[in-house]
């Protein structure tokens, strides 16, 4: 985490700190500044400027936005641009999430429940990496794709997946949820044969059925 205190005349002060510990150290924290917290207790600032108040800033874990190394460098060049005077505004929407566990986990967007939570109208795809031909060739088993769409705006909003390279493979899908790219066009993405990420194919392919057989 950085925090950083800046005025229009230049740096005055800059912290360089703590990671998930300054947010829970709330004396520590109040040391460097009087901060505002959220209500579980991390540094409040705005999800876009990534500012708690004007010329303070917070980066990283310490912000409760997501603990992840790319997302700390990401707020860490998204706050050096501001500092420069340029208008970068954090994107939130699809930070990929990967555990590099063997076979890897990784997911992006929402999951199914926490669309339906939003009143979303979801529908949902899911294949089986076993059934791939990598998936022979390795006999791998175990694994699984889930993919979560908006039947209403024909976009995929979230995914999971748990195969071998999936802090990879997921990243086609980070683009489409960013961008907003139409199912359809997705379901006409050519994935090479026989790589990992022909797991996708099919099952973007039936999301693309399901939303247009229903809307
Ligand atoms: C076991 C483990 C495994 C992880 N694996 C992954 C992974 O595979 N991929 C991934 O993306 N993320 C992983 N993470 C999360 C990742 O480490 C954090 O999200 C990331 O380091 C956050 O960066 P940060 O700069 O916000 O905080 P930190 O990296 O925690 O940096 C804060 C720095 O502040 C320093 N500091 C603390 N107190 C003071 C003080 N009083 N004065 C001066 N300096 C101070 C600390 O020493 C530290 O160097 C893992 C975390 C853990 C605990």
């Amino acid at each position: 985490m950085i925090v950083l205190h800046f005025t229009p005349a230049g740096a005055r002060r800059c912290t360089l700190a703590f990671g998930t510990d300054l947010a829970h150290d709330r004396d520590r924290m109040e040391r460097v500044v009087v901060p505002q917290r959220t209500e579980r207790g991390w540094l409040k600032v705005d999800p876009a400027t990534l500012e708690e108040r004007p010329g303070v800033f917070g980066a990283g874990d310490v912000t409760g936005l997501g603990g992840f190394t790319h997302l700390a460098y990401y707020h860490g060049q998204v706050v050096a641009r501001r500092l420069r005077g340029m208008d970068a505004r954090a994107d939130h929407t699809a930070v990929r999430r990967v555990t590099f566990t063997d076979p890897e986990v990784a997911s992006v967007g929402l999951s199914e429940a926490a669309a339906r939570a939003r009143g979303i109208d979801v529908v949902v795809a899911g294949a089986d990496p076993a059934e791939t031909a990598r998936g022979y060739i390795h006999d791998f088993h175990g694994g699984a794709l889930k993919l979560v769409g908006d039947r209403q705006r024909g976009v995929l909003i979230g995914a999971t997946l748990v195969t071998p390279r999936a802090g990879e493979i997921v990243g086609e899908l980070v683009l489409a949820i960013k961008l907003g790219t139409p199912l359809k066009t997705l379901a006409d993405v050519i994935h090479p044969f026989p790589a990992f990420n022909r797991v996708l194919g099919e099952s973007l392919d039936q999301l693309a059925a399901k939303a247009r057989r229903s809307s």
